[in-house]
């Protein structure tokens, strides 16, 4: 660690590989060194200050620095830093963050199964469902129907299960029993003259659709983001969510949230599905649940599905190493500890997301912006080559990259899915950083026209 810093840039394209990046481009520029970080920024290796307006990758939500997240790692590795929950063992880290995630779940929800990735507790729901099909004599349900343009992670079977083209080109889907229908984003899918409600029921009944085509009893159930982040903050109508609900209950297949961006407070609520007033039962969380402190993820489990699994006496064949690490569970209680005494959920709902509104709102008249859209915390800016009609670049995501590397040089970090630019900030956000993004943005979009 005691490398110069100039080096760390020549020894990461030696010997580093990094996740979903353009490795040929990667090595021509060289990434960008992160040394360290504080509050709301992020520092770079030439000195840089940067306000990280992605939270991180919408993890980071009490922000960075807090040192009463590294004491409570610090005093639990010095306790016990590791031991497994396999074979009928627990620790009191587990026990204390289970109790305490089922005190703010739905009240239908009372149990956790853990992972340390968003993608291994997608993975985890879909074993689960398929397994739990099979224990009420219903084998042949194994489809789950998600969406287009949806991300769920990187494994086999969560990255089958999301809807992003450019990721199943790779490889995907090698996992059976997927199938994918339209995504709630009026920007991209709503038709002239239909209003958003209206549209928003017509995108939900393309889940009823599919499901009378493969048979309903041949579904096993429903997942969704509650707000789709990765592929561009795609926001349903108010009138979505209650017709998903509707659907699924109608033919008695199992709805499964993927929280693992919207889960802790993101939405000012502790889980989206709070917000949106719908019942899953099935919610995967990670990222947040640490503020990212510390990698750990989870399955909020229903009672309907453990009284399943415990009316037969035989194992679920499936679990993590680190599945409840004890370390990782003490900084999640320690964060929800500062985010319920900090209230930033009120806050969220009374002062950050009027705010982040607010501070989108203004570039809604910007020549290049189509559109802006925000929900709680999770904000886009379409960026379009023709305003009146939505008609994107003919190049789709040279734009974008423009306009990131603007931000990026201005000291600023917004996300660019292909040319919608997406920002997450941490929950912490205070005028000053959004006047300073207001800033950052107005030259961005400035400079990239
Ligand atoms: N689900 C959603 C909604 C995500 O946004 C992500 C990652 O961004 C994942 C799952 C996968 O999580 P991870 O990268 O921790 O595997």
């Amino acid at each position: 660690m005691n490398t110069p810093n100039a080096e760390w840039r020549d020894l990461d394209a030696l010997h580093h590989l990094h996740p979903f990046t353009n490795h040929a481009s990667l090595r021509a520029a060289g990434a960008r060194v992160i040394v360290k970080a504080d509050g709301p920024y992020i520092y770079d290796s030439e000195g840089h200050r940067i306000l990280d307006g992605m939270a991180g990758l919408w993890t980071t939500n009490v922000g960075y620095g807090r040192r009463e997240l590294a004491d409570a790692a610090r005093d639990q590795i010095l306790e016990l830093p590791f031991y497994n929950t396999f074979f009928k063992t627990t620790h009191p880290p587990v026990v204390a963050l289970s109790q305490k995630l089922a005190e703010i779940a739905p009240p239908h929800i009372n149990q956790v199964f853990y992972g340390s990735s968003g993608s291994e507790s997608n993975d985890t729901a879909i074993r689960l469902i398929r397994h739990y099909w099979a224990l009420k004599g219903e084998p042949s349900r194994r489809v789950i129907i998600s969406r287009k343009n949806a991300y769920h992670g990187s494994t086999i079977a969560a990255g089958s299960m999301g809807g992003m083209g450019h990721v199943h080109q790779h490889s995907y889907p090698v996992y059976e029993g997927f199938r994918h229908v339209m995504d709630p984003c009026w920007f991209d899918e709503g038709n002239d003259g239909e209003s958003l409600d209206e549209f928003g029921i017509r995108a939900a009944r393309a889940i009823e659709d599919e499901i009378l085509a493969v048979g309903p009893e041949n579904v096993a159930a429903f997942a969704g983001e509650l707000v789709q982040g990765a592929g561009g903050v795609k926001i349903a109508p108010n009138t979505y969510w209650p017709e998903v609900q509707r659907i699924v209950d109608k033919y008695g297949i199992l709805l499964l949230a993927d929280e693992v961006i919207t889960g802790f407070g993101r939405l000012g609520t502790w889980f989206a599905s709070d917000h949106y007033g719908i019942k899953p039962n099935l919610i995967t969380f990670a990222k947040a649940v640490t503020s990212g402190y510390l990698p750990l993820s989870g399955l909020l489990i229903d009672d309907r599905i453990v009284e399943a699994l415990l009316a037969h006496d035989d194992d679920f064949n499936h679990g993590y190493t680190f599945s409840g690490h004890p370390v990782a569970c003490a900084v999640a209680l320690k964060n929800l500890e500062i985010m319920e005494r900090e209230r930033l959920l009120p806050r969220v709902t009374d002062y950050a997301a009027p705010a982040l509104a607010r501070m989108l709102g203004k570039f809604k008249d910007h020549p290049l912006v189509g559109e802006v859209r925000s929900v709680g915390m999770m904000g886009a800016m379409e960026l379009v080559a023709d305003k009146k009609t939505r008609r994107r670049f003919e190049n789709p995501g040279r734009v974008g990259l423009i306009c990131r590397d603007h931000f990026f040089r201005e000291g600023f970090i917004m996300r660019a899915v292909f040319d919608t630019m997406v920002c997450a900030p941490p929950l912490i956000w205070a005028d000053s950083e959004f006047e300073e993004a207001e800033r950052v943005i107005g030259k961005a979009l400035d400079l990239t026209l």
